[in-house]
């Protein structure tokens, strides 16, 4: 593979061939006497972070009081635009965000292969070989719904599409990446019913995702053999949307995923790693 540029912020990165990369990290993955199993995705960590400074700070309970008022909105002043509204405003409609408004955050999964930081085969590569199959790129064309966002904002960068059976499923990066490359799953189709699956469930998609990898890999290394049974393995659709509901209903091997990687690692010889964390990026690749 030849290295590639692309163009972040308006620098241009050249990026080194991954392929070498990815063969290395699956030589050094075999050599790993125990898997990757801890996970950490995007809005968890902003959910950790969260817990963990109230946590540190010793909050136990949020709490407002009725005899004090507060609306930002009940002066003049407030109501006014500011020069840092203006210019909040004006950056969140520049080239830094355009990716975002115009294909959502699943446009991170082709920017990230590129870059050779994907993560894949339960971060045992950083570049997917299908990843345009999975890209915002692709998704947009062929099932983008609607675009979606938060209250007020300029950017909305949530993005809905519509799977061939017809339902409307939310996506972004780090529900995509989760189910799609860390599990090998090339199929937008067997993505966004994951995906449906796991809102219906009320399950995190991104702690679903990772320890449905870890299960995988755990299962190639013979450490679960329930996996095979299942048919749940790498790149293989019918496996991992059997699992999930056998997850969400604690049946099975779902009565061990249901744990989490973190804790399942535990029953199935993995107490070594439980110091690792696993982001959106992959580490590998960098
Ligand atoms: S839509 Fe929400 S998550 Fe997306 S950029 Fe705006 S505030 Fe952030």
């Amino acid at each position: 593979m030849s290295a590639s540029r692309i163009c972040i912020g308006g620098s241009v990165i050249e990026t080194e061939p991954v392929a070498q990369r990815c063969r290395a990290n699956k030589a050094a993955s075999a050599r790993r006497s125990i898997l990757p199993v801890s996970f950490l995705g995007n809005a968890e960590a902003i959910r950790i972070t969260l817990g963990t400074l109230k946590s540190a700070k010793r909050v136990r309970q949020n709490a407002c009081s009725r005899s004090a008022s507060v609306s930002p909105l009940s002066t003049p002043a407030a109501q006014t635009s500011s020069p840092i509204v203006d210019a909040l405003r004006e950056r969140s409609l520049g080239t830094l965000t355009d990716k975002y408004r115009s294909i959502g955050t699943v446009a991170n999964l082709a920017v990230f292969d590129r870059l050779g930081t994907l993560p894949t085969h339960n971060f045992q590569c950083s570049t997917f070989d299908d990843a345009e199959a999975l890209s915002g790129e692709t998704l947009t064309e062929s099932h983008f719904s609607r675009r979606h966002g938060c209250a007020s904002c300029t950017i909305r960068c949530e993005r809905l599409f519509r799977s061939l059976r017809g339902e409307e499923q939310r996506l972004e990066y780090e529900t995509l990446f989760a189910l799609g490359p860390l599990c090998e799953i090339r199929d937008p189709e067997t993505v966004l019913e994951a995906a449906r699956l796991c809102d219906l469930y009320g399950m995190d998609t991104i702690s679903t995702g990772g320890t449905l990898a870890w299960a995988m890999e755990c299962g190639e290394r013979g450490l679960l053999p329930e996996t095979r049974q299942l048919g749940l393995g790498f790149g293989r659709p019918e496996g991992i949307l059997a699992a999930i509901p056998l997850i969400a209903a604690r049946e099975g091997i779902g009565a061990l995923l249901a744990e989490g990687s973190r804790r399942a690692a535990l029953d199935v010889g993995g107490e070594s790693v439980l110091g690792h964390a696993r982001e959106g990026h992959g580490a590998a690749g960098l």
